[in-house]
């Protein structure tokens, strides 16, 4: 085997594999190579982030790559005005957590260690370990691989292509009059139409806000991306679903600890983990620190269509028109859906070739991995949000990375 070890991706997940590893076994680290196309430690991470303005973390201070849940706390001894407090715990400052990222990094002598290329494909039919296929063609054998890769993909609904929820039931004779009049003056296919966004796009160091926006969705992405509009001078709109939902973190806390996460494991039903998994995310939140800003910006400017879950949107010429469950049409430039992102699953080259080649239970598009978060009895371990059916509701988030890589480190080396 050419390496012991090889990580595929070189987000926060893999950077907490590799500081598990430093921590428990260095001998291992030495022989293990980390593969993104980006070449650098968390290009993706830091890209979100500063394409949104996120400030702060939404988890708390503890929850990072590095092994000792206190290393970050220590770390900001002479930083504690990057550290804010919201519901009884303190979040950092994402230049606060990067720099002790940066700084991890260099602890575990691991800053050169991203190979700039991709994985196309996991062959696990050779005995003892795993080939993989480069993007250039190379392959590597490897007698462990840990797959850190994030497959997510991007939920656009069919309404904001031009298709209709749901019909609008309730609309008074005059409201179906005036969208009739509308669409027949206007409509026009929405197929790719630029100007409907997803979040995941949007990059507001850059990209350039219209004059108008609706932002589409309950969660902190849309309220942080209202706000940025709106702070650029456009005439805003935030539209809901439902009511805006008040919570701290992604994640219940009662899924961080056993509180939670023993019920959990004690269910033998994948398709009831799933279940679980789903109902504890909830669908979007807001922090209660975002939600007053909103509700603030609310008298300063921003349009909150709060619980008028949007039913349609067509194109009409220069401008786009939304029309609400209320049957009220706003006209905008730019239609920003942050509607949120879902496991790939089989969908993902790496999975769906593992599952070509290895059928294991894919619930949702979570896989139902082995106790040691492998893909059945191959030599390929995932961490991360793929692993939600084996770790619960906070498996993609940094606490459940670190979790799953002590899980999957343990594994390896013992
Ligand atoms: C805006 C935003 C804010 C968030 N804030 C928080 C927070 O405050 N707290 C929290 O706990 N969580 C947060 N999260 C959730 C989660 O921690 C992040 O999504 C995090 O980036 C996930 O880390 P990861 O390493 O699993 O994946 P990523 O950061 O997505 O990294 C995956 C890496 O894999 C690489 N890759 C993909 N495919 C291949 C391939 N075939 N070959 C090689 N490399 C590949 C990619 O290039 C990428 O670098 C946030 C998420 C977002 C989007």
């Amino acid at each position: 085997m050419e390496h012991r070890i090889v990580i595929v991706g070189a987000g926060p997940a893999a950077l907490a594999t590799v500081a598990m590893l430093a921590h428990r076994s260095p001998d291992a680290l030495a022989d293990t190579t980390v593969i993104d196309p980006t070449g650098t430690w968390l290009a993706r991470w830091r890209h979100q982030l500063a394409a949104q303005e996120v400030d702060h973390l939404r988890s708390p201070v503890v929850h990072h790559p590095h092994p000792e849940p206190y290393e970050l706390l220590r770390f900001a001894r002479d930083r504690h005005d990057e550290l804010v407090r919201s519901a009884g715990v303190e979040l950092p400052a994402v230049g606060l957590f990067d720099d002790f990222c940066t700084s991890l990094i260099e602890q575990c002598g691991v800053e050169r260690m991203v190979e700039p290329t991709g994985v196309v494909a996991v062959d696990v039919g050779v005995p003892r370990g795993a080939r993989l296929t480069l993007d250039t063609g190379e392959q590597r054998a490897a007698e462990h691989v840990v797959l850190c890769t994030n497959p997510r993909r991007a939920v656009l609904p069919a309404w904001s292509r031009g298709g209709h929820e749901r019909r609008h039931v309730d609309a008074s004779p005059e409201v179906h009059r005036r969208r009739s009049e509308r669409r027949l003056a206007t409509a026009g296919p929405l197929d790719d139409d630029p100007r409907v966004r997803h979040a995941t796009t949007i990059d507001l160091r850059t990209d350039p806000v219209p004059a108008r926006v609706v932002v589409v969705g309950g969660g902190l992405t849309a309220a942080q991306l209202a706000l940025a509009a709106l702070r650029r001078g456009a005439l805003t709109t935030l539209v809901t679903r439902r009511p805006l939902v008040r919570r701290s973190f992604d994640v219940e806390p009662g899924w961080i600890g056993p509180r939670q996460l023993r019920a959990f494991e004690q269910i033998c039903d994948p398709v009831e983990r799933h279940r679980r998994v789903l109902e504890a995310r909830g669908g979007g939140s807001v922090p209660d620190r975002i939600a007053g800003a909103v509700v603030e910006a609310a008298t300063d400017g921003l349009e909150l269509a709060e619980d008028e879950g949007p039913e349609s949107v067509e194109a009409a010429g220069d401008r786009l028109l939304v029309c609400l469950r209320s049957g009220r049409i706003i006209e905008t430039d730019e239609l920003w859906c942050a509607t949120g992102t879902v496991p790939a699953g089989t969908g993902d080259p790496l999975l769906g070739g593992l599952a070509a080649q290895h059928p294991i239970p894919v619930v949702g598009g979570l896989p139902e991995l082995a106790r040691d978060l492998r893909w059945g009895q191959t030599a390929v371990h995932l961490v991360g949000s793929p692993t939600a059916l084996s770790l619960g509701p906070a498996a993609g988030i940094l606490h459940g990375q670190r979790r799953g890589a002590h899980q999957v480190v343990e594994s390896i080396c013992g």
